[in-house]
């Protein structure tokens, strides 16, 4: 039974998208929990504070949901065939180059829960896009979906790292996959490729320093003495995946949804940074970017440019 119905979900997770799917139990991380409070500790969340409070919880699926048994961890691509111009012009990264992924993989995880309640009436499930008050790449690696590199990204052995993540915390039993490796060996290619220095170790990232962080989460002041650094980054940075030799393998998404618009494909360096609020609205209506509200966009914008 466990195993039919484990091959039922995986099976709809491909028919809706998503390449990869693993199933761990829902078990605490306690491993990973004390990384987490160790990272926290010296302070290298910076403002991230939802990440201070309650690293137990986050370690812990069955805090989420009680009497949960599965977590479902399922990766979605987002590699896209052509990368945006990057002559005269100012960068964004690929993950936010179509629709809103929030929203995108949300409405994947319902159709696959609707699907698992469909089969066994009376489950509980509770599905996560990149809002998971869990620890979403220990649990995709316990799930044998590949491992968290030294750039503290998820890395798939055979897609590398440009996708989402979702995942689906349930009270279903099901039959569950082998944790995954460390395959990263000797390589350090993602440290040296890091602009700012962020990457201050293998496996240890100083938040307060990474262009993704700053440009998508941290409010404040843009740190002076990381201008140069940034160069022409307004919203992400691929640096440490681009270095990455796994993303080697990354092929091409085939989703319409992810696709930049029109407009997205004919800013360039102008444009952006004569930007005005209601042209950001617009240009970001579907996108992920829009969360981050113009006020913050137009810093980065300034900040890039030296003002
Ligand atoms: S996203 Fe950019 S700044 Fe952040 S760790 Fe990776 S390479 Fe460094
Ligand atoms: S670049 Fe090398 S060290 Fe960094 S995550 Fe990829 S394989 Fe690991």
């Amino acid at each position: 039974m466990n195993r039919d119905l484990t091959q039922k979900i995986k099976q709809h997770a491909s028919r809706i998208g998503f390449f990869a799917c693993g199933i761990s139990r829902a078990e605490p991380m306690v491993v990973e929990s004390g990384r987490l409070k160790k990272w926290v500790a010296e302070g290298l969340h910076g403002d991230m504070h939802y990440l201070a409070s309650n690293p137990d919880k986050r370690a812990n699926p069955r805090q989420v949901l009680e009497h949960a048994r599965s977590v479902i961890s399922l990766l979605y691509n987002y590699y896209p065939r052509q990368t945006l111009p990057k002559e005269n012009n100012l960068y964004i990264a690929r993950f936010v180059y179509g629709k809103d992924y929030h929203i995108l993989i949300k409405e994947k995880l319902n159709d696959l829960i609707a699907a698992m309640k469909h089969w066994i009436p009376g489950t509980i499930a509770i599905g996560f896009a990149d809002a998971a008050p869990v620890m979403e790449k220990a649990l995709a690696q316990r799930a044998g979906l590949g491992w968290i590199g030294k750039n503290m990204l998820l890395i798939h052995p055979e897609r590398g790292s440009y996708f989402f993540i979702g995942e689906i915390i349930t009270t279903l039993e099901l039959e569950y996959d082998q944790p995954h490796t460390d395959q990263c060996g000797s390589c350090r290619r993602c440290l040296e490729a890091c602009p700012t220095g962020a990457l201050t170790g293998p496996y240890r990232l100083d938040a307060r320093k990474c262009i993704t962080y700053l440009t998508d989460i941290y409010k404040g002041e843009l740190p002076d003495g990381l201008r140069t650094s940034f160069e022409s980054r307004i919203y992400g940075c691929d640096a440490c995946q681009e270095a990455c030799p796994f993303n080697r393998l990354a092929v091409p998404h085939n989703d319409p949804d992810l696709l930049p618009t029109q407009k997205l494909k004919e800013m360039n360096r102008d444009r952006w940074e004569n930007l005005t609020e209601g042209e950001f609205q617009e240009l970001f209506e579907h996108s992920a970017v829009k969360r981050i509200s113009y006020p913050m966009f137009r810093r980065n914008i300034d900040f890039v440019g030296g003002k």
